[in-house]
């Protein structure tokens, strides 16, 4: 890992720039709040190679039936009794990436094992099951935190928190 203070914003841009050339036209992407400002210290080619493997999911999910993918970038700051915070995050400031589709999202049983490395419940040609376990690994290095929230018809939105450079506020 080669870490240093990096802006998300334009990696974002980046990689939606990516996605947008490889998905078919049925498919609308949206972005809310890429302004900058969202300081985080880290690998740059890493969190980019997270955003890619949950927006190919993401286009993956929806390549049949079209519709929305969101991503948005915001700020959170979580207080030790905040009950919003989630289980695995420490109380502090975090730069919040959200990314949401409106596909068939998951049942409970696939949900539970995503993260886990080679599962897939992809056609060999299609998918290795690395995606989100590659994911997952980059985001504990980087102090990090991954979460899933998705249902059968509701969609999927990952939402990823990264600790804010202090000295970036
Ligand atoms: P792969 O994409 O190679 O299957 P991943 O680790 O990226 O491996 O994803 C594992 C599994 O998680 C997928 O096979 C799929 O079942 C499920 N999954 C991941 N993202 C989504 C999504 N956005 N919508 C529905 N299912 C998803
Ligand atoms: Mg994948």
């Amino acid at each position: 890992y080669e870490k240093k203070p990096i802006s998300l914003g334009p990696i974002v841009q980046e990689v939606l720039k990516l996605i947008r050339a490889s998905l078919p036209t049925n498919i609308e992407i949206r972005q809310r709040g890429l302004g900058g400002g969202s300081t985080v210290f880290g690998d740059p080619i890493q969190i980019h190679q997270v955003l890619m493997n949950l927006c190919t999911n993401a286009g993956h999910a929806m390549r049949n039936s079209g519709g929305l993918l969101e991503v948005g970038l915001s700020r959170v700051e979580y207080s030790p009794s905040d009950i919003t915070k989630p289980m695995d995050v420490k109380p502090g400031a975090y730069v919040e990436l959200t990314v949401a589709d409106s596909g068939p999202g998951m049942s409970p049983t696939v949900r539970e094992q995503i993260f886990n490395p080679f599962f897939t419940t992809k056609a060999k040609e299609e998918g290795t099951g690395l995606g989100l376990s590659v994911a997952h690994g980059i985001v504990k290095e980087h102090d990090g935190a991954i979460r899933v929230d998705s249902q059968p018809g509701a969609g999927t939105t990952f939402s990823i928190f990264l600790p804010l450079l202090a000295d970036a506020k």
